[in-house]
């Protein structure tokens, strides 16, 4: 069990907070709260949790596992899509995710070109960890030139 920090927030009190994002994000968000605490992150003690709304309407989630080798390290976002694909869902509509250790910690490079492939078009990508004052942006703005032209 990783020991929480100062951003995580205890999900009772989020039921008092007032979201910047609508109702369902805001749920999603929570998820990726919640995913957040199943992180595997021994080495940096950044745990990250993300979930996913698939065009079949589920949502799917995941978060960060870490390796000792490091490179064999996957995001909390990638875990999520890949979790989707899995369950036979390949395109999403929208990707939200939370670093409870960070600051606004958005999608890294890889993360990016990965939303960018099951993206359906330019998705909402919604990051942070204050619900009040969440990131709102998209993909396409994060990634605006993509690799494979698709
Ligand atoms: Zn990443």
């Amino acid at each position: 069990m990783l020991e929480l920090t100062d951003y995580m927030l205890d999900l009772e009190e989020a039921k008092e907070i007032k979201p910047n994002v609508d109702e369902d994000t805001f749920e999603m968000w929570k998820l990726a709260v919640d995913v957040s605490q199943n992180a595997y992150c021994p080495y940096s003690n950044f745990p990250v949790g993300a979930a996913v709304l698939g065009d079949d309407g589920n949502i799917y989630y995941g978060c960060n596992v870490e390796n000792a080798s490091y490179g064999l390290t996957i995001c909390a976002e990638r875990n999520a899509i890949f979790s989707a694909v899995a369950n036979g869902c390949k395109k999403i509509k929208k990707i939200v995710l939370v670093a409870t250790a960070g600051k606004n910690t958005g999608p890294c490079g890889a993360c990016r070109t990965v939303i960018d492939e099951f993206a359906d078009g330019d998705i909402p990508v919604i990051f942070g960890e204050n619900p009040e004052h969440l990131i709102v942006t998209t993909s396409k703005t994060l990634y605006s030139n993509d690799f494979a032209n698709h």
